[in-house]
């Protein structure tokens, strides 16, 4: 009787781990995005302080509006970006 309980009980804290440490996947995934969306924005900010915001990094055109309303900090045209 005594081992059945331990044996619950064991079960219970693997459980409460495997879920916490789903949680702490989530929250690192979370901040990686956060980061470099950061680092986008401030690329972006950079950009725009050397007047070259709104233009492809890559090929020089200018990034579509609709494309800029969606994504504030993209440095690529849809084209260069696919
Ligand atoms: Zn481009």
């Amino acid at each position: 009787m005594i081992d059945a309980d331990f044996a619950q009980e064991r079960d219970d804290d693997f459980e409460e781990l495997a879920v916490e440490s789903e949680n702490d996947e989530v929250l690192s995934a979370l901040q990686k995005e956060a980061v470099l969306e950061l680092e986008q924005i401030t690329k972006a900010l950079h950009l725009l302080d050397c007047g070259k915001y709104g233009k492809c990094l890559d090929c020089g055109k200018p990034i579509e509006p609709d494309r800029l309303r969606v994504l504030p900090y993209t440095t690529l045209c849809k084209r260069c970006a696919t």
